[in-house]
């Protein structure tokens, strides 16, 4: 298996070593389940998720007949693919020129580096991209993204001290008249105190909207995998502000919170059932710092990395 994977299982393995070490028993009782239980729990995948991952497997226990731990384990691998699998989807560009896509995220949740990552897969197939350092609050944001542009050679539009708003409008703007195939409008991810981030980041997607009748295409929500249940809580409520479209998810390399995808996923699953809204795909997840540790989600691999 390729280096990154190695490095997301040994990452995972923080998370997942309390799940496999559940299955190294000979019985399959209630012990096993309790202990199952807690460990899901321990890995940050929150009650309801808990619940329906064991509720779910046991099912599949019942009905495939199995006596050893090690079925059961299987089984329960093929429980989370089948919770993970909705949120694999691949992050088109292309129907719109340019596809406009805004990010937005908490300060560290690797926001700017997934955008240095995302500019270079998208440069080497060729796209034309044009970055928008809309976070004008603080300067190490402007000049880390100005950095990524440099190294990529793409374009970006970046003022000192300007308006977030207005920088990201003359960015969408400029992407449109130079025939960029793609914006990627990086945002605050905190503001000075007396500013609110959730109006601040609405304003932006209402300029972006005014500057092309059809964007943004994307809002996504860079979140820290090693958060936990916190990373549910700023999905919601980045959510309930801006209707995302998609999530990145960092830091997966180092993390014993991994289990937190699946209660992204069934708040996500819930969410769709609920309003007929689509569900909020894992484009990407970060797995390292270097530019190639950005990498497309798979639920069936995350799986077998967690509980190996
Ligand atoms: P921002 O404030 O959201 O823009 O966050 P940054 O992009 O500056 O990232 C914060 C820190 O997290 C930096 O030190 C990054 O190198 C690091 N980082 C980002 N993504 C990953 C990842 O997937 N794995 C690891 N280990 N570190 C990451």
């Amino acid at each position: 298996r390729e280096a990154w994977f190695q490095r997301l299982r040994k990452g995972l393995a923080r998370t997942g070593s309390g799940i496999a070490q559940v299955f190294t028993g000979a019985r399959i009782d209630d012990e096993l389940y309790e202990e199952l239980e807690s460990a899901l729990l321990m890995a940050d995948a929150g009650v309801r998720a808990t619940e329906h991952l064991l509720k779910d497997l046991k099912q599949r226990v019942k009905a495939a007949g199995s006596t050893e731990p090690s079925q059961v384990k299987a089984l329960l691998a093929d429980a989370i693919v089948d919770l993970l699998a909705p949120l694999e989807r691949a992050l088109m560009v292309g129907e719109h020129q340019p596809t406009v896509i805004m990010v937005a995220g908490v300060n560290g949740a690797g926001k700017t580096t997934s955008i240095g990552k995302l500019t270079k897969h998208l440069a080497e197939a060729k796209c034309k991209v044009l970055l928008a350092a809309a976070d004008t609050f603080r300067a190490a944001a402007r000049e880390q993204l100005e950095v990524w542009a440099d190294r990529n050679q793409v374009e970006i539009v970046s003022q000192e001290g300007g308006d977030p708003a207005s920088v990201t409008f003359d960015a969408v703007k400029a992407g449109k008249a130079r025939g960029c195939d793609v914006v990627i409008a990086d945002t605050a991810g905190r503001l000075p105190t007396q500013l609110h981030l959730m109006e601040e980041l609405r304003k932006i997607k209402r300029v972006i909207t005014k500057a092309d009748g059809t964007a943004p295409h994307e809002v996504l929500l860079v979140i820290d995998g090693n958060t936990g249940q916190n990373a549910l809580e700023q999905v919601k409520s980045f959510d309930a502000a801006l209707d995302l479209t998609g999530l990145i998810v960092t830091k997966l390399d180092g993390t014993a919170k991994g289990g937190v995808l699946a209660a992204i996923a069934l708040w996500s699953r819930d969410r769709a059932a609920q309003s007929g809204k689509k569900v909020i795909p894992v484009y990407f997840i970060g797995v390292g710092e270097k530019l190639e540790d950005l990498q497309t989600f798979n639920a069936r691999e995350f799986a077998s990395a967690l509980l190996n």
